[in-house]
C-alpha cells in the first residue's frame, strides 16, 4: 500500500511483471512505463507470456503506421485499474490496461476485463478483451450508443472532491454513474450506458488514459482534461493528468461548453 487513496496489492504487482517483462522481451527497444515502481529484471519464467492473438494479426497495418520502428513506440501499463473497487469486491470495475503511444498519441490499446460476466452464472464466459487500433477500429464489445436526449454522467467513486462535484453539478446531468477505474468508465460509454465520462480533478494518470483513448478515438469518441487540451503519451511527459479527464462517445462540445470556468481555474494543466 503506497496511500489509502492509492492502493497497490499483490495482483497489481505481479500482473505488472508479467505484462511488462513480457513485452520487454519480445520488443527489448520499446520504452514500456509502467504505473508501479517495480524491476522486471528478475521475473520467473512461469509469468512470462509469449502467445500472440491470431485475430489481431490478420487485420492489415494502417498505412500510416506500417514504418514505425520498434524504438519510437511507448507503451502504457496499468496492470490493475479500479484497484480500491477490487479490494472491495466490486471486481467488474477492474481492469488491465495497456495502450500503445507513438508519436506522442495514443494509437493502440488494450482494456481487459478480467472478471466481466463474474456474477452472471457459471455457464457465462469470465472476462472480455477489449482493443482498438485508430484506422482499423475496435473490438471485443458492442458498440451502443446512450439514450438519446439523456445526459448520463459517469464518474469516480473513491475519488470524489467538491471539485468533482461541483462539475457534475454544473452539468445539471439526468443521472450520475460512480464507478471505479478509468477504463471501467470508457467501458460505460462506449457500450452506451453512460453519456459523458466527468472527472475535475488531478488523480488520474497517463496508464489510465492511454489505452482508454485509442479504443475510444478509434470509435469516433473524444477524450481531453478539462481545458479541452489533448493527452501527451510521449516517454518524457508528466504521468498525472492533472487537469482532469473529460470523455464523450458523442457529443463531447455539449458537455465541454458546459464546464465553469472556475472548475477550470482550479485545474492546471
Ligand atoms: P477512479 O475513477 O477513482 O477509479 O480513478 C481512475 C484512476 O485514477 C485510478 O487508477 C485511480 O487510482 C486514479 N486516481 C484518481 N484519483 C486519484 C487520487 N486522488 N489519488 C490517487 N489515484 C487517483
Ligand atoms: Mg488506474
Ligand atoms: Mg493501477
Amino acid at each position: 500500500q503506497t496511500g489509502a487513496n492509492d492502493l497497490q496489492t499483490k495482483a497489481d504487482r505481479l500482473a505488472q511483471m508479467s505484462i511488462c517483462a513480457s513485452l520487454a522481451r519480445k520488443f527489448p527497444k520499446v520504452t514500456i512505463i509502467g504505473e508501479e515502481e517495480l524491476s522486471t529484471d528478475e521475473v520467473s519464467e512461469e509469468l512470462i507470456e509469449d502467445g500472440h492473438c491470431e485475430e489481431i494479426l490478420k487485420k492489415a497495418c494502417p498505412a500510416q503506421y506500417s514504418g514505425i520502428k520498434e524504438e519510437e513506440l511507448v507503451i502504457w501499463v496499468d496492470p490493475l485499474d479500479g484497484t480500491k473497487e477490487y479490494t472491495e469486491g466490486l471486481l467488474d470495475h477492474v481492469t488491465v490496461l495497456i495502450g500503445i503511444a507513438y508519436g506522442g498519441k495514443a494509437i493502440a490499446g488494450v482494456i481487459n476485463q478480467p472478471y466481466y460476466n463474474y456474477e452472471a452464472g457459471a455457464n457465462a464466459v469470465l472476462g472480455r478483451t477489449i482493443w482498438g487500433v485508430l484506422g482499423i477500429g475496435a473490438f471485443g464489445f458492442q458498440l451502443t450508443e446512450a439514450p438519446a436526449g439523456k445526459h448520463i454522467v459517469v464518474t469516480t467513486r473513491s475519488h470524489s472532491s467538491a471539485l468533482v462535484n461541483d462539475c457534475i453539478s454544473a452539468l445539471n446531468p439526468d443521472s450520475v454513474i460512480r464507478v471505479g477505474g478509468a477504463g471501467n468508465k470508457i467501458i460505460q460509454l462506449i457500450e452506451g450506458k453512460a453519456s459523458a465520462y466527468v472527472f475535475a480533478s488531478p488523480g488520474c494518470k497517463k496508464w489510465d488514459t492511454c489505452a482508454p483513448e485509442a479504443i475510444l478515438h478509434a470509435v469516433g469518441g473524444m477524450i481531453t482534461d478539462m481545458h479541452g487540451n489533448s493527452f501527451q503519451y510521449n516517454k518524457e511527459v508528466k504521468h498525472m493528468n492533472s487537469a482532469g479527464v473529460l470523455a464523450t462517445l458523442r457529443n463531447y462540445d455539449y458537455y465541454a461548453s458546459r464546464i465553469p470556468n472556475t472548475v477550470k481555474q482550479s485545474l492546471v494543466p
